[in-house]
């Protein structure tokens, strides 16, 4: 008898902690699914983003355009590359999993005749904000944030037109056009595999389930959440690091609940101004906090996305209020280097997020069943404030300050809200509903639960799709 083949899973994700992440948790599952005899899996990604040094693509662009121009013309010129890989695959491919923000390399499954799908690092509301757009696109003139009416889609919380994702915010950035046109590629796709949960998004769910059977869009499987375990101390390339460890020290210090973890992901940045209103804000909250502080937006751009150390030789330390480090006194803990975020959510210290709502902070909070207080940013983490805020309730959130002041929360809400998230009634509220939450992610991947249920059945499509391939 000839020996069975493994079917071959290749996935692509694209660069940035926030997707390399979940997608290898997606591979290590599909490989323990069938105890590793039933599938293998091949994770590749983006290595020529971080300068235009290493990269002819990155250097032929205008040092202006934005983080997501640069994305996504990054990977179609990598597109040809990927296939000729791909065809010479010598086990093979029979699945081919893009990453949600590249939805042109479906092309590529097409080309192979194999089935592909879309990993979305992101939740189904933002998922169903981007099929949305190009409708939205045909429908409207003006920039979206002038839109009059809120954006209602169906299952989803009503969003007004400047919470909609950030490259759609300006129609002349070539952004725009790259994601408006995303919407036309999905089609290719034989489903979404989403990184999230029923407890989290049962309307969202429904309705998606609703307009895929009627045709609308491809199935979604929500199969969250996918959030690293937490295990030992460990520092952005896996390494032991003893400066990580010190940070969970001085947690064992303090009080239950009584610390607020202030992070923006692996990207975010503040403005100069910001950074001195959210210091001052923690600072007259009299609470205790963990702040990773990054190099402020307006000071060094390479402080974002791509990496980089700021440049300049300094710390972002540099960029506090006079004296604000020295201080509070055992009471606050600035941190320079990558955190490590899984074990300090999940310190019994730590009773609050303030967090920029990217996907992968979100479940790692939920997992952790600790609540958040919102602070958007960039990409869709808008969408993800307003589905948190307003109806799952797992976050509160800051107002920002009056009309004059360019956005910025300042100081005295930030120690409102922070007061009221550690210590107040709504924070408590939010708490009990990050509790729940917590519940339900346990029992999505429980025996029955909802997300293997979901992750089971792709599983068992993959293998059809694979044996139907192999009769042929
Ligand atoms: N992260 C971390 N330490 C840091 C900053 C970020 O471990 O100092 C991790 C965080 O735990 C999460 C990921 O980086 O898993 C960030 O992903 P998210 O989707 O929240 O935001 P993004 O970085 O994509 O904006």
């Amino acid at each position: 008898t000839p020996v069975k083949r493994a079917t071959h899973v290749v996935l692509l994700a694209n660069p940035g902690a926030g997707h390399i992440l979940p997608v290898a948790e997606l591979a290590r599952r599909i490989v323990a699914h069938g105890d590793g005899h039933e599938f293998t899996a091949t994770l590749g990604t983006f290595t020529n983003f971080s300068s235009s040094e290493h990269s002819s693509t990155l250097a032929s662009l205008p040092p202006s355009v934005s983080t997501a121009t640069r994305i996504f013309t990054v990977v179609n010129r990598a597109l040809p590359h990927l296939r000729d890989l791909l065809l010479r695959s010598p086990s093979g491919v029979a699945v081919f999993v893009a990453d949600l923000l590249s939805p042109a390399a479906l092309q590529v499954a097409v080309e192979l005749g194999v089935p592909g799908y879309l990993f979305c690092t992101t939740n189904l509301m933002a998922l169903s904000c981007m099929l949305h757009v190009p409708e939205l696109d045909r429908t409207t003139t003006c920039e979206f944030r002038d839109l009059p009416e809120p954006v209602q889609l169906p299952g989803c919380v009503p969003l007004r037109g400047a919470d909609l994702l950030d490259p759609l915010q300006d129609r002349s950035d070539p952004a725009y056009r790259l994601m408006a046109e995303f919407g036309n590629n999905h089609r290719l796709a034989h489903g979404f595999i989403v990184n999230t949960f029923d407890a989290m998004e049962h309307q969202t769910l429904e309705a998606f389930k609703y307009l895929s059977d009627k045709g609308v869009y491809p199935p979604a499987f929500a199969v969250g959440p996918f959030v690293r375990p937490c295990t030992g101390v460990e520092n952005a390339n896996g390494e032991a690091a003893e400066h990580n460890s010190s940070c969970l020290r001085w947690l064992d210090e303090k009080p239950d609940r009584s610390v607020l973890y202030v992070c923006f992901g692996s990207g975010g940045t503040l403005s100069t101004d910001q950074m001195a209103e959210l210091a001052m804000g923690l600072e007259a909250s009299g609470q205790r906090f963990m702040w990773v502080v990054r190099f402020p937006s307006d000071k060094d751009r390479s402080a974002c996305y791509f990496g980089g150390s700021g440049g300049h030789g300094d710390s972002p330390l540099g960029y506090l209020p006079e004296g604000f480090i020295e201080r509070p006194r055992g009471r606050g803990l600035a941190l320079t280097e990558w955190a490590p975020q899984v074990e300090i959510l999940n310190h019994r210290a730590v009773g609050g997020f303030l967090s920029h709502c990217g996907w992968n902070s979100t479940l790692e909070a939920v997992a952790a069943g600790v609540p958040m207080l919102a602070w958007p940013l960039y990409a869709e983490q808008r969408v993800n404030a307003v589905m948190l805020c307003e109806r799952v309730g797992l976050a509160l959130r800051p107002r920002v300050g009056t009309e004059g002041n360019n956005g910025v929360v300042p100081r005295e809400e930030v120690a409102v809200a922070v007061t009221e998230l550690i210590a107040g009634e709504r924070g408590a509220a939010a708490r009990e509903k990050a509790r729940q939450l917590r519940q339900g992610a346990a029992e999505a991947w429980g025996p029955d639960g909802p997300s293997r249920k979901a992750f089971e059945d792709i599983a068992g499509k993959w293998k059809k799709a694979a044996s139907a391939r192999a009769a042929s």
